[in-house]
């Protein structure tokens, strides 16, 4: 099965406690791709400017990616974040936005994209996001998006809300669109507009899956290294999308082993910095990790 994403191929600028990079691979899209193709090919639709070369565009090669949906426009320079992060490795400040490139991006899926099983809106206007989602009629349609978006559109994302099955945020996103403190009360605030299921991303205490019936909980793989959180969000999404699109059922167990491949990955990526890590990875290395997660996390019962 395929999923299509839409979302940002950029350069990023990091600074975390451990180190700094003035310029890397970074971008919604890349991570959710890169992650996703592990498991279902990827229809990737992004746009990057000339300054994005040859050389950038390998991490996507020998993957199961579609770039036919990857527009490179001439004399444009490509998206670009700068982001800073305290101690507090789960909060990232941005420095500065870009737009560059993305400011006109208008996507048009052509007729593979929107065949897609699954469609993955990464963060962007939901005004963007609505453009995409009615342009395709999926079986599924999952959406990631930030502070930014809660504070500037909240309505328009609202309206997004209310037309997608799945939406992937963290638990300040939770708090601050539901204006509750606890999570799980502004949890149902968001599964009462429609959403099936809410993925709650909690940085390293791991993630909360609430439907209307249940609620799953996984702990974040226990790293002692974690040197660059930046995409774990959207490797986290590419890993849970692509592993569910592999089923044909996708039904709660497989969702919850989605939870586990989708923490899995992300657990990687935050070992170094950009992608350097993620793109090493092979999948026997996913799956090893995979059975340590399992291990971590299982108990025997005792009768009663
Ligand atoms: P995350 O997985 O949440 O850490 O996302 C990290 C990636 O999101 C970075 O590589 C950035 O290039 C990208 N990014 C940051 N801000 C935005 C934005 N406003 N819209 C789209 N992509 C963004």
């Amino acid at each position: 099965m395929t999923i299509t994403v839409v979302g940002t191929v950029a350069f990023d600028a990091i600074q975390t406690p451990f180190g700094k990079v003035d310029r890397c691979l970074g971008g919604s899209a890349t991570y959710f791709s890169v992650a996703a193709s592990f498991f279902s090919r990827v229809n990737l639709v992004a746009v990057v400017g000339e300054d994005f070369t040859d050389d950038d565009a390998s991490i996507f090669a020998g993957r199961n990616i579609n770039l036919d949906g990857l527009q490179r426009v001439a004399g444009a320079k490509s998206f670009f974040w700068s982001g800073e992060y305290g101690f507090d490795l789960n909060v990232a400040k941005t420095l500065d936005t870009q737009l560059n490139v993305f400011a006109g991006f208008k996507p048009r899926l052509n007729d593979e994209q929107r065949r897609a099983n699954i469609l993955f809106l990464a963060n962007a206007e939901p005004k963007l996001q609505m453009e995409t989602l009615e342009q395709a009629a999926p079986k599924l349609v999952a959406l990631d998006t930030m502070n930014l978006w809660i504070a500037t559109a909240r309505e328009d994302l609202t309206r997004i809300f209310r037309r997608v099955d799945l939406v992937i945020i963290n638990d300040a996103e939770v708090r601050q669109y539901t204006n509750q403190s606890n999570v799980i009360k502004g949890a149902r605030q968001i599964l009462d507009l429609g959403v099936k299921t809410l993925v709650i991303k909690r940085g390293e205490y791991g993630v909360l899956m609430m439907t209307d019936e249940r609620v799953f909980a996984a702990p974040a793989y226990p790293l002692e290294q974690v040197f660059d959180p930046t995409g774990a969000g959207d490797t986290f999404a590419g890993g849970f999308l692509g592993y569910l699109a592999s089923r044909p059922a996708a039904d709660d167990r497989d969702l919850r082993r989605a939870i586990i491949f989708g923490s899995t990955l992300a657990s990687f990526t935050v070992e170094k910095f950009s992608l350097d890590r993620l793109r090493q990875i092979t999948l026997d290395e996913v799956y090893a990790r995979y059975r340590e997660f399992k291990a971590l996390t299982h108990f025997e019962d005792f009768e009663v």
